[in-house]
Protein backbone atom coordinates (compact mmCIF):
# COMPACT_ATOMS: atom_id res chain seq x y z
CA UNK A 1 0.00 0.00 0.00
CA UNK A 2 1.53 3.64 -0.80
CA UNK A 3 0.08 7.06 -0.91
CA UNK A 4 0.74 8.88 -4.29
CA UNK A 5 1.01 12.57 -4.44
CA UNK A 6 0.35 12.94 -8.11
CA UNK A 7 0.51 16.37 -9.96
CA UNK A 8 -2.76 16.48 -11.90
CA UNK A 9 -1.28 19.47 -14.29
CA UNK A 10 -3.08 22.88 -14.33
CA UNK A 11 -6.33 21.75 -16.03
CA UNK A 12 -5.75 19.74 -19.55
CA UNK A 13 -6.37 16.28 -18.35
CA UNK A 14 -4.02 15.24 -21.10
CA UNK A 15 -1.10 17.33 -19.12
CA UNK A 16 -0.85 14.60 -16.67
CA UNK A 17 2.31 12.39 -16.97
CA UNK A 18 1.75 8.85 -17.42
CA UNK A 19 2.80 7.62 -14.15
CA UNK A 20 0.68 10.01 -12.50
CA UNK A 21 -2.90 8.39 -14.62
CA UNK A 22 -1.49 5.07 -13.73
CA UNK A 23 -1.17 5.78 -9.92
CA UNK A 24 -4.56 6.89 -10.20
CA UNK A 25 -6.24 4.20 -12.24
CA UNK A 26 -5.14 1.57 -10.27
CA UNK A 27 -5.68 3.49 -6.58
CA UNK A 28 -9.06 2.02 -4.51
CA UNK A 29 -8.77 5.51 -3.05
CA UNK A 30 -8.64 8.92 -4.92
CA UNK A 31 -8.28 12.54 -2.58
CA UNK A 32 -8.65 15.26 -4.68
CA UNK A 33 -8.13 19.13 -4.50
CA UNK A 34 -11.94 19.73 -5.84
CA UNK A 35 -11.80 23.60 -5.88
CA UNK A 36 -8.79 23.39 -8.80
CA UNK A 37 -8.72 19.94 -10.24
CA UNK A 38 -10.35 19.35 -13.90
CA UNK A 39 -13.32 17.29 -12.93
CA UNK A 40 -12.24 15.06 -16.10
CA UNK A 41 -9.03 14.06 -14.16
CA UNK A 42 -11.34 11.99 -11.89
CA UNK A 43 -12.70 9.86 -15.32
CA UNK A 44 -9.23 8.37 -14.89
CA UNK A 45 -10.40 7.27 -11.40
CA UNK A 46 -11.01 3.05 -10.70
CA UNK A 47 -14.84 2.13 -11.08
CA UNK A 48 -15.04 1.27 -7.65
CA UNK A 49 -12.42 3.70 -5.46
CA UNK A 50 -13.60 5.70 -3.23
CA UNK A 51 -13.56 9.50 -3.82
CA UNK A 52 -12.96 12.67 -1.38
CA UNK A 53 -12.58 16.01 -2.33
CA UNK A 54 -10.15 17.36 0.09
CA UNK A 55 -11.19 21.18 -0.23
CA UNK A 56 -14.33 20.74 2.80
CA UNK A 57 -11.63 18.52 4.26
CA UNK A 58 -9.62 18.97 7.56
CA UNK A 59 -5.69 17.31 7.52
CA UNK A 60 -6.56 15.09 10.34
CA UNK A 61 -9.65 14.05 7.91
CA UNK A 62 -7.76 13.63 5.07
CA UNK A 63 -5.02 11.34 6.92
CA UNK A 64 -7.82 9.08 8.02
CA UNK A 65 -8.55 8.19 4.73
CA UNK A 66 -5.48 7.21 4.34
CA UNK A 67 -5.30 4.90 7.39
CA UNK A 68 -8.09 3.88 6.29
CA UNK A 69 -6.69 2.73 2.91
CA UNK A 70 -3.72 1.19 4.61
CA UNK A 71 -6.19 -1.01 6.75
CA UNK A 72 -7.60 -2.58 3.23
CA UNK A 73 -4.08 -2.57 1.50
CA UNK A 74 -5.52 -0.23 -0.85
CA UNK A 75 -3.21 2.37 -2.73
CA UNK A 76 -4.46 6.34 -2.45
CA UNK A 77 -3.99 8.72 -5.12
CA UNK A 78 -4.22 12.12 -3.48
CA UNK A 79 -3.89 14.42 -6.19
CA UNK A 80 -2.89 17.73 -6.59
CA UNK A 81 -3.20 20.78 -8.98
CA UNK A 82 -0.45 21.70 -11.08
CA UNK A 83 3.15 20.39 -9.17
CA UNK A 84 2.61 19.09 -5.95
CA UNK A 85 5.57 20.56 -4.77
CA UNK A 86 4.19 24.61 -5.41
CA UNK A 87 1.90 25.92 -2.49
CA UNK A 88 0.84 22.16 -2.51
CA UNK A 89 0.61 21.65 1.72
CA UNK A 90 1.65 18.53 0.95
CA UNK A 91 4.77 18.95 3.49
CA UNK A 92 2.51 18.42 6.46
CA UNK A 93 0.77 15.23 5.18
CA UNK A 94 4.20 13.43 4.50
CA UNK A 95 5.02 14.32 8.17
CA UNK A 96 2.18 12.75 9.51
CA UNK A 97 2.68 9.80 6.99
CA UNK A 98 6.11 9.39 8.38
CA UNK A 99 4.52 9.33 12.06
CA UNK A 100 2.03 6.62 10.96
CA UNK A 101 4.87 4.59 9.46
CA UNK A 102 2.87 4.71 5.81
CA UNK A 103 4.37 4.73 2.66
CA UNK A 104 4.23 7.25 -0.25
CA UNK A 105 5.64 8.70 -3.00
CA UNK A 106 5.22 12.02 -5.12
CA UNK A 107 5.18 12.25 -8.58
CA UNK A 108 5.61 15.77 -10.47
CA UNK A 109 2.96 17.30 -12.36
CA UNK A 110 3.21 20.42 -14.54
CA UNK A 111 3.29 23.75 -12.87
CA UNK A 112 0.60 26.28 -13.58
CA UNK A 113 3.06 28.91 -14.56
CA UNK A 114 4.60 26.68 -16.96
CA UNK A 115 1.36 26.01 -18.53
CA UNK A 116 1.06 29.96 -18.42
CA UNK A 117 4.43 30.21 -20.51
CA UNK A 118 3.10 27.63 -23.16
CA UNK A 119 -0.16 29.77 -23.55
CA UNK A 120 1.77 32.68 -24.06
CA UNK A 121 4.29 30.46 -26.51
CA UNK A 122 7.04 32.32 -24.46
CA UNK A 123 10.41 31.08 -22.42
CA UNK A 124 11.08 32.28 -19.29
CA UNK A 125 14.48 32.44 -19.37
CA UNK A 126 16.45 34.49 -22.23
CA UNK A 127 19.99 35.39 -22.77
CA UNK A 128 20.71 38.95 -22.19
CA UNK A 129 17.48 39.29 -20.17
CA UNK A 130 16.83 37.34 -17.27
CA UNK A 131 18.01 33.81 -16.38
CA UNK A 132 16.38 33.40 -13.64
CA UNK A 133 12.16 32.27 -12.84
CA UNK A 134 11.10 33.71 -9.62
CA UNK A 135 8.14 31.75 -8.21
CA UNK A 136 6.44 33.44 -5.70
CA UNK A 137 3.14 35.51 -3.94
CA UNK A 138 1.61 38.29 -2.42
CA UNK A 139 1.17 37.55 1.37
CA UNK A 140 -2.57 36.22 2.42
CA UNK A 141 -3.40 34.09 5.14
CA UNK A 142 0.48 32.72 4.81
CA UNK A 143 2.60 35.12 5.44
CA UNK A 144 5.85 35.82 3.11
CA UNK A 145 8.92 36.10 4.82
CA UNK A 146 10.22 39.83 5.18
CA UNK A 147 13.25 38.48 2.55
CA UNK A 148 11.08 37.56 0.15
CA UNK A 149 8.56 40.26 -0.28
CA UNK A 150 7.62 41.51 -3.56
CA UNK A 151 9.90 44.83 -3.51
CA UNK A 152 13.20 42.79 -2.72
CA UNK A 153 12.58 39.89 -4.76
CA UNK A 154 12.01 43.00 -7.65
CA UNK A 155 15.40 44.04 -7.07
CA UNK A 156 16.89 41.04 -9.32
CA UNK A 157 14.43 42.48 -12.33
CA UNK A 158 14.24 38.52 -13.22
CA UNK A 159 11.09 37.06 -14.55
CA UNK A 160 8.37 36.85 -12.03
CA UNK A 161 5.71 34.43 -11.68
CA UNK A 162 3.17 34.88 -9.19
CA UNK A 163 0.88 33.14 -8.32
CA UNK A 164 -2.11 33.35 -5.25
CA UNK A 165 -2.47 37.10 -6.26
CA UNK A 166 -4.37 38.33 -8.85
CA UNK A 167 -6.89 39.47 -5.93
CA UNK A 168 -4.04 42.12 -5.05
CA UNK A 169 -3.45 43.20 -8.48
CA UNK A 170 -3.23 46.58 -7.85
CA UNK A 171 -0.33 45.88 -4.91
CA UNK A 172 1.29 43.70 -7.17
CA UNK A 173 0.98 46.50 -10.22
CA UNK A 174 2.27 49.45 -7.46
CA UNK A 175 4.88 47.58 -5.79
CA UNK A 176 6.85 46.41 -8.70
CA UNK A 177 6.29 49.67 -11.28
CA UNK A 178 8.63 51.60 -9.50
CA UNK A 179 11.42 48.72 -10.22
CA UNK A 180 10.61 47.32 -13.90
CA UNK A 181 8.89 50.89 -15.03
CA UNK A 182 5.71 51.31 -16.53
CA UNK A 183 6.08 49.63 -19.77
CA UNK A 184 7.85 46.53 -18.27
CA UNK A 185 5.65 43.86 -20.34
CA UNK A 186 3.13 41.77 -17.93
CA UNK A 187 0.79 38.98 -18.85
CA UNK A 188 -2.25 37.49 -17.12
CA UNK A 189 -3.06 33.75 -18.03
CA UNK A 190 -6.41 32.55 -16.69
CA UNK A 191 -6.96 28.96 -16.22
CA UNK A 192 -4.08 28.21 -18.13
CA UNK A 193 -4.52 24.51 -20.45
CA UNK A 194 -8.46 24.76 -19.57
CA UNK A 195 -11.36 25.03 -22.50
CA UNK A 196 -12.11 28.89 -21.09
CA UNK A 197 -8.36 29.96 -20.69
CA UNK A 198 -7.95 33.77 -20.87
CA UNK A 199 -4.53 35.71 -21.54
CA UNK A 200 -3.86 39.19 -21.18
CA UNK A 201 -0.81 40.50 -22.41
CA UNK A 202 -0.03 44.08 -21.55
CA UNK A 203 2.54 45.71 -19.26
CA UNK A 204 2.61 47.52 -15.69
CA UNK A 205 1.13 50.44 -16.86
CA UNK A 206 -2.43 49.12 -17.52
CA UNK A 207 -2.27 45.04 -16.58
CA UNK A 208 -4.36 45.60 -13.14
CA UNK A 209 -6.83 47.71 -15.12
CA UNK A 210 -7.18 44.73 -17.50
CA UNK A 211 -7.60 42.34 -15.57
CA UNK A 212 -10.66 44.22 -13.14
CA UNK A 213 -12.47 44.88 -16.71
CA UNK A 214 -11.71 41.26 -17.52
CA UNK A 215 -13.28 40.22 -14.16
CA UNK A 216 -10.39 38.23 -13.36
CA UNK A 217 -10.62 37.31 -10.19
CA UNK A 218 -8.74 33.62 -9.23
CA UNK A 219 -6.92 31.16 -10.83
CA UNK A 220 -4.72 32.83 -12.70
CA UNK A 221 -0.76 33.34 -12.84
CA UNK A 222 0.33 36.90 -13.14
CA UNK A 223 3.69 36.81 -15.02
CA UNK A 224 5.78 39.79 -15.12
CA UNK A 225 9.42 40.65 -16.73
CA UNK A 226 11.21 41.54 -19.51
CA UNK A 227 11.52 38.02 -21.12
CA UNK A 228 8.01 38.63 -22.57
CA UNK A 229 8.84 41.91 -24.85
CA UNK A 230 11.33 38.98 -26.54
CA UNK A 231 13.56 41.36 -27.37
CA UNK A 232 17.15 39.06 -26.83
CA UNK A 233 20.07 37.28 -27.85
CA UNK A 234 20.18 34.20 -29.62
CA UNK A 235 20.80 31.55 -27.02
CA UNK A 236 24.88 29.93 -27.66
CA UNK A 237 22.98 26.51 -27.73
CA UNK A 238 22.42 26.44 -31.32
CA UNK A 239 24.86 29.07 -32.16
CA UNK A 240 26.70 27.71 -35.30
CA UNK A 241 30.32 29.64 -33.73
CA UNK A 242 29.91 27.63 -30.40
CA UNK A 243 30.70 23.93 -29.98
CA UNK A 244 30.00 21.60 -27.02
CA UNK A 245 29.91 18.35 -26.06
CA UNK A 246 27.23 17.16 -27.94
CA UNK A 247 28.01 19.51 -30.96
CA UNK A 248 31.72 19.84 -32.47
CA UNK A 249 32.54 23.15 -34.32
CA UNK A 250 32.06 22.38 -38.25
N1 LIG B 1 0.44 23.48 -7.21
C1 LIG B 1 -0.16 24.42 -8.11
C2 LIG B 1 -0.42 25.76 -7.45
C3 LIG B 1 -1.49 25.72 -6.38
S1 LIG B 1 -1.79 27.28 -5.66
C4 LIG B 1 0.70 24.56 -9.37
O1 LIG B 1 1.81 24.00 -9.41
O2 LIG B 1 0.26 25.21 -10.31
C5 LIG B 1 -3.17 27.85 -6.57
C6 LIG B 1 -2.77 28.97 -7.49
O3 LIG B 1 -2.13 28.44 -8.62
C7 LIG B 1 -3.92 29.79 -8.06
O4 LIG B 1 -4.31 30.82 -7.20
C8 LIG B 1 -3.30 30.37 -9.31
O5 LIG B 1 -2.43 31.44 -8.99
C9 LIG B 1 -2.44 29.20 -9.76
N2 LIG B 1 -3.13 28.32 -10.72
C10 LIG B 1 -3.52 27.05 -10.54
N3 LIG B 1 -4.01 26.53 -11.68
C11 LIG B 1 -3.93 27.51 -12.61
C12 LIG B 1 -4.22 27.59 -14.00
N4 LIG B 1 -4.70 26.55 -14.68
N5 LIG B 1 -3.98 28.77 -14.64
C13 LIG B 1 -3.47 29.83 -14.00
N6 LIG B 1 -3.15 29.80 -12.68
C14 LIG B 1 -3.37 28.67 -12.00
Amino acid sequence: MKVYFIGAGPGDPELITVKGKKAIERSGYCIYAGSLINPDILKYCRMDSKKYNSASMTLEEIISVMEEAKVKNEDVARVHTGDPSIYGAIQEQMTELDKRGIDYEVIPGVSSFLAAASALKQELTLPGVSQTVVITRIEGKTPVPTTEKLEKLAETKATLCIFLSIKEINKVVSVLKPIYGESCPAAIVYKASWKDEKVIISNLANIADEAIHGHIEKTAIILVGNVLSKNFEYSKLYDKHFSHAYRQET
